[in-house]
């Protein structure tokens, strides 16, 4: 089969090899979609020693199995389920949790990955394709820090930072939540426009503006610290965004005043359901975020688009 390998500095190699061999409680997806992620803009630039692609719908491919021929998204811990935070629902904190797909064990930007059975997240008929990675990454995340802020307040209006996919999902889930204010800030004009079409407001540039609920998902120092000093007095600040450091300035803005911090990671298993309504309810404007659809051929230069932020979400596929 084919699949790439990231060799650094921009460079993505197809390559050929051999299908994964079968193992013990795991199935074979061939693999019809794997969206680009902005987390791998750091595999682009150093190189990955396996394949990457953590958002991964495919069809079960291992004939015997109950959801042979069966269409499924790869769910990326690798959960236990049997320590207590999965027991408790909570997959994606297992205690247990070595790899994820796609970063510690090959992912999908192959023709075919091997996934472990309890990661299995089985599709309706009604998603296509090329909108089910949507429900990883650009759903599931935003929507799940959206829950965790929901434990401190549901009122907005709330502010967005950053209009990547995760920042732009967070547009949709924060409307489809009930929050009807919702204020997006992002330096790239072509970007915050794209937010600003799917109902969000732009950020004023007002350094008094408080707002209950914020969300930083572009992972950037001066927006963490903005996200900081934009939260309310007893509001929530929830973090989504990644980098390797974090500088934040505790001044007069941040000190003073009671509010709530939230790290949120990826999503619980248990919130897939709610989050399939998500997209069915706003598929119109879901299918706005999927811009381009390239075969592995055209993956080197597709990231090199995503890089330049010229691309909102776009995917290889395997039927482009
Ligand atoms: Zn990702
Ligand atoms: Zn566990």
């Amino acid at each position: 089969m084919q699949a790439a390998r990231f060799l650094g500095q921009g460079r993505i190699e197809i390559i050929t090899r051999d299908r994964p061999a079968a193992r013990s409680g795991h199935v074979r997806l061939d693999v019809l979609a794997c969206a680009l992620c902005g987390s791998e803009l750091r595999v682009l630039k150093n190189g990955w020693p396996v394949t990457p692609g953590h958002e991964i719908v495919g069809r079960v491919n291992e004939p015997g199995h109950a959801g042979h021929g069966r269409r499924a998204l790869a769910y990326i811990p690798v959960w236990c389920g049997h320590c207590p935070r999965c027991t408790a629902g909570d997959t994606h904190l297992c205690e247990n949790m070595g790899d994820l797909l796609g970063w510690q064990r090959d992912g999908g930007y192959a023709e075919c990955v091997l996934v472990p059975e309890q990661c299995l997240l089985y599709l309706p008929d009604d998603i296509p394709d090329h909108l089910a990675p949507l429900l990883l990454d650009t759903i599931g995340t935003p929507a799940h820090g959206l829950r965790l802020a929901q434990r401190v307040t549901n009122h907005g209006p709330v502010a967005i930072l950053g209009a990547g996919p995760i920042g732009l999902g967070a547009v949709l889930v924060a409307q489809q939540l009930g929050f009807s204010e919702v204020h997006l800030g992002e330096p790239r004009a072509h970007r915050l426009q794209t937010g600003l079409s799917l109902g969000a407001l732009a950020l004023a540039d007002n350094a008094a503006a408080r707002f209950p609920i914020v969300l930083e998902s572009s992972g950037v120092d001066a927006a963490r610290q903005r996200a900081l000093e934009l939260t309310a007095p007893n509001g929530v600040c929830v973090f989504l965004g990644e980098s390797d450091t974090w500088q934040i300035t505790e001044n007069r803005a941040v000190r003073r005043k009671d509010f709530f911090i939230a790290r949120s990671f990826y999503f619980p298993i248990r919130e897939y359901t709610q989050n399939l309504a998500l997209l069915r309810t706003h598929r119109a404007q879901y299918e706005q975020l999927v811009d381009a659809q390239v075969p592995l051929s055209g993956l080197e230069k597709l990231f090199s688009e995503f890089a330049s932020g010229a691309r909102l979400k776009p995917q290889f596929s395997s039927s482009a």
